[in-house]
């Protein structure tokens, strides 16, 4: 059955370019493509294998499920789980994913060295140090205990990582401070580290903000999606949105002025209006606390969200647009119409959030279609 209320589109072609993109800025660095909460929403079946196509050398996945589709398609990739495993987790992680796991424990190293030993072969996995992150891993304080981790049998140190708490931030002081803490005890660490160790520390944002620090690997998320997780910094205009959310007008009508608008009365029109309705809501993934700040194009113009967003209803001001709208007429939520845009930052921005809750929304909540 097809969906005619909404159209989530997702194009492979401009996921590619833009890892190709950012292979070529980070090279020789390694990418590890970020593809956690089923891709950003964007579907991580449809676009793993456009991944590794693109050149990924990892990809960042959280759960095991996530790992077992990529694993079902075949793909010759590394898999870097972004997050502490449970124990369960690693059984499966061990005897069928293949998954390089977080060690930032000594409980978690003794478990994995267990494994290890018991199956007779070396487990792969990356040192997890906390540098100001403050949710997981190793003190940077603990080296005598990373030590010791390098030199459990079973093992096989892959990577040390760090993760950064302010890259998208305005001041990029605690990130450097970050960065030189990891050095630092990278430094004290390198005779007890194989040779070819991959230290990687960049998310999106540090990968495009801090280019000359970015060691042996980046773990890029947002960017390989065309999308910047903060006003702070814009993207390389080399980067480009890769879903876009269209809809269309479902009715249109005038309405004098004194009317109020949808649930709650908290739009209240100041001249005779024409308001369209839109038959998409929170109930599709567009958010909820955009009344009276959401922008909708319509005819290539920026009409204003007015009144409540429903659960499967959103009203537009179009009474300034040149032209009449009609029923059925196209209303683009995320996206380009003429020359006109509204990016899931901008939608982002204006509800407080970051575009993953917009992405992820539109992507949980609708059929997406692949170009
Ligand atoms: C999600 C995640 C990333 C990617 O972050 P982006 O800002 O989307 O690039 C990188 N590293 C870790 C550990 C993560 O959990």
């Amino acid at each position: 059955m097809n969906q005619h209320h909404i159209q989530v589109t997702v194009s492979r072609p401009a996921f590619a370019a833009n890892i190709r993109y950012l292979r070529d800025q980070v090279a020789p660095a390694q990418l590890c493509v970020v593809m956690k909460a089923n891709a950003y929403g964007h579907g991580l079946e449809a676009l793993a294998p456009t991944a590794v196509a693109a050149g990924a050398h990892y990809i960042g996945i959280c759960t095991n499920p996530e790992a077992a589709t990529i694993r079902r398609l075949g793909l010759d990739v590394k898999l870097l789980r972004l997050r502490m495993a449970l124990p369960e987790e690693l059984e499966e992680s061990i005897d069928q994913l293949q998954i390089e796991e977080q060690v930032g424990s000594m409980e978690v190293a003794d478990y994995l060295s267990t494994a290890g030993i018991r199956r007779g072969k070396e487990i792969p996995v990356h040192i997890n140090i906390d540098t100001g992150m403050g949710r997981s891993g190793f003190f940077t304080t603990e080296l005598e205990q990373i030590q010791k981790v390098c030199r459990l049998p079973g093992l096989r140190i892959v990577g040390v990582m760090t993760h950064f708490a302010t890259a998208d931030g305005q001041d990029l002081a605690m990130t450097k401070k970050q960065l030189a803490a990891f050095n630092h005890l990278c430094h004290h660490l390198h005779d007890f580290l194989p040779d070819g160790v991959l230290t990687h520390t960049h998310n999106s944002a540090a990968t495009i903000r801090l280019p000359a620090q970015r060691n042996h690997l980046v773990r890029v998320g947002a960017a390989c999606y065309g999308v910047r997780t903060s006003q702070a910094f814009s993207n390389p205009s080399e980067l480009k949105p890769v879903m876009s959310v269209k809809t269309r007008v479902a009715q249109v009508r005038s309405v004098p002025a004194g009317s109020t608008i949808g649930y709650g009365n908290l739009y209240t029109t100041q001249r005779d209006s024409l308001i369209a309705s839109l038959p998409v809501g929170f109930g599709e993934g567009y958010p909820r606390s955009l009344f009276n700040k959401g922008i909708v194009l319509i005819h290539g113009h920026r009409c204003p969200v007015v009144g409540r967003v429903s659960l499967n209803i959103t009203t537009v001001d179009v009474t300034d647009l040149p032209q009449t709208v009609r029923w059925g007429d196209e209303a683009v939520l995320i996206g380009c119409q003429g020359q006109a845009e509204i990016t899931f930052e901008e939608l982002a921005d204006k509800f407080q959030s970051v575009h993953t809750e917009i992405n992820l929304m539109a992507g949980l909540m609708n059929q997406v279609s692949y170009l």
